[in-house]
């Protein structure tokens, strides 16, 4: 028996790995590297515990509680990337501007015209001051 084919029946029935197993690896990494500076017992201790986590999802046999765990941490994930997305794209338009309206927090697109201007949410029809510096 070789090792490809016994390590293939070990892990039958067992989770693997996903995109939290990336994610929690690659924080266990970016601490790691953070405290070759800093050398924290503590934070060595939160690296080990992370890998050991990550094993045990790999290695564990609930796959349901895994997949939740996953579905979570992948929902997270898309959320911090299409706000971090949207941003970009805010920076990048020198068109327009975009203000958060006071009463509803609708984020509004509008003309980027220096000084003050007073403009009406469409969502909530309020009527608040912009000022647009340049
Ligand atoms: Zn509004």
């Amino acid at each position: 028996m070789n090792f490809r084919y016994r390590l293939m029946q070990f892990m039958q029935g067992r989770y693997g790995v996903d995109k939290t197993f990336y994610v929690l690896f690659f924080f266990s990494a970016v601490l790691a590297i953070i405290n070759t500076f800093f050398r924290f017992w503590v934070i060595q201790l939160i690296v080990y515990g992370i890998v050991a986590y990550a094993l045990f999802r790999c290695l564990s046999r609930n796959i349901d509680a895994r997949i939740k765990e996953n579905d979570f941490v992948t929902k997270k994930l898309f959320t911090v990337t299409q706000k971090y997305n949207a941003f970009r794209q805010q920076k990048a338009d020198t068109t327009h501007i975009y203000k958060k309206c006071p009463k509803c927090k609708a984020v509004l697109r509008l003309p980027r015209r220096k000084g003050k201007h007073t403009t009406t949410c469409p969502k909530c029809g309020n009527v608040f001051n912009v000022r647009v510096y340049k």
